[in-house]
């Protein structure tokens, strides 16, 4: 007889644990109330208007996510981003410097000798602590500060490097140089299962839970789940629709939902997963036919800049076939913890605050022809000092048959969650 696998949370975390599970020959159940993708979704607000209200984008080290795009069927819908989307912008002293162009001479030489500058900072050092002890304070706050921005919607100082970064960390504590690091990379790089850039779905990353939506037909319930115990050999999950039993359980949802799930089952895990933090974001998307933006991929703001925008992606750049014809369409981001109460603010406020930004980034007026606000209180889950350990300390907690997946358990990103998805099924149907 087949394992049965109940997997509650149809994020990319679950899709990701559903198709691994399936393909280990595992009989599947996914619980999720709402559409497929979780956070991953891709609306249209207007006709020829097309937007990502979660993530827009993933880079070509993804294998996890990949492998779940493949198992989708949608391998050769995956598209790297147009050449428009190469010149990159860093807001600084309130104008827009593209790329290279955005360092000052004196930075350019601060990150030359941080190739190989040794420093000792701790195994749980924030971004900003182990940046600023190679490279200096200023390009930690002002460059990599709005780098962190774009990711996390949060500042330097409020992320592990070893969880935002792991490979750079370790490859750095094992060479001694960034530039010792490089060079070994060099010699034994592995494949990347794409050769690089920027990369997408056509038509929208909702693409992959509208997808999972057909494959996983009967599979699927509709339902969410409100409590999980154990009963002799079984465990059972109590949702809306009725009681699931199964053999194994996986938990594939963001850290402070599954924390409260769990308090029965695993407190200690509970615990852990409830002092997880979450950025809070509010995306405004809008189109315009006066933009006078510079194309390219958008730009980001560091908290020096006091701008009232964390930063925007020029979406119309990145999808041109999105945008109805002759408009150009931009994401604003705004909020993050460095202004929480942001993710509140007024259709009208968020306006005159994109209006500003293109007033003093350009020197001209815009109109913007729509708006459609995404708030976020929850955006994303932020691997602060610590996390490492965090992680480690949950995945220790659990009884066995019990597997947890999220984004939170990683860096946060898509990939994150889809290999933990992943790791959760091979270790659910390992304990078989
Ligand atoms: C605005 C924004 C921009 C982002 N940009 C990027 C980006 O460009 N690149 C990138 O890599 N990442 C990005 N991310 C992060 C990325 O979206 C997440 O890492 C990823 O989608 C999280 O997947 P998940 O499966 O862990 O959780 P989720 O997507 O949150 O999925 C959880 C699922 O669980 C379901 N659920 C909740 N409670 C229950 C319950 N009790 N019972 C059953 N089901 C339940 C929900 O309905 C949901 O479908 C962005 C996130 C946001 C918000």
């Amino acid at each position: 007889m087949s394992t049965r696998v109940v997997i509650v949370g149809g994020g990319l975390a679950g899709l990701s644990a559903a198709v691994h599970a399936r393909a280990g020959g595992a009989e599947v159940t996914l619980v999720d109330p709402g559409p497929l993708g979780g956070t991953a979704r891709t609306a249209e607000p207007a006709p020829g208007w097309r937007i990502e209200t979660g993530p827009h984008t993933f880079t070509a080290r993804c294998p996890s996510l990949l492998a779940l795009i493949t198992a989708l069927g949608l391998r050769d819908d995956v598209v790297p981003l147009g050449s428009a989307a190469k010149a990159r912008f860093l807001r600084r002293n309130g104008k827009l410097k593209a790329n290279a162009g955005a360092l000052g001479l004196g930075e350019v030489f601060a990150l030359v000798r941080g190739l190989f500058a040794r420093a000792n900072t701790a195994d749980d050092a924030s971004i900003r602590e182990w940046v600023a002890a190679r490279i200096g304070e200023r390009v930690a706050d002002e460059v990599v500060g709005a780098m962190v921005t774009g990711i996390w919607a949060s500042l330097p100082e409020e992320v592990e490097m070893a969880s935002a970064f792991p490979a750079v960390a370790a490859a750095v504590k094992a060479h001694g140089t960034a530039f010792s690091a490089a060079m070994a990379a060099r010699r034994k790089a592995e494949p990347s299962p794409l050769p690089g850039g920027t990369w997408t779905v056509k038509g929208g990353l909702g693409r992959i839970g509208e997808r999972a939506e057909q494959q996983l037909g009967g599979q699927r319930l509709r339902a969410t789940a409100d409590s999980i115990r154990r009963e002799g050999d079984e465990w059972v999950v109590a949702t809306s629709s009725g009681e699931l039993r199964a053999d194994r359980v996986i938990v594939a949802l963001p850290a402070w939902r599954a924390a409260p799930l769990l308090e029965e089952v695993a407190p200690n895990a509970a615990a852990a997963l409830a002092g997880i933090e979450y950025s809070p974001i509010l995306g405004a998307h809008w189109t315009s036919r006066d933009c006078a933006f510079p194309v390219g991929f958008g730009y980001l703001a560091s908290k020096v800049e006091k701008a009232p925008v964390l930063g925007m992606l020029f979406t119309s750049d990145l999808f041109p076939d999105r945008v109805p014809a002759g408009a150009r369409g931009g994401a604003t981001l705004l909020g993050g913890t460095r202004e929480p109460v942001a993710v509140e603010l007024s259709e009208a406020e968020v306006r005159r605050r994109i209006l500003a930004e293109h007033q003093t980034l350009t020197g001209k007026a815009m109109t913007l022809d729509t708006l459609t606000l995404v708030r976020h209180p929850y955006a994303v889950a932020v691997p602060a000092p610590g996390h490492a350990a965090l992680r480690a300390r949950v995945h220790a907690a659990l009884p066995t048959g019990l597997r947890l997946a999220g984004a939170w358990d990683g860096s946060g990103a898509m990939e994150d969650a889809a290999r933990s998805g992943q790791d959760a099924a091979r270790a659910a149907l390992e304990a078989a």
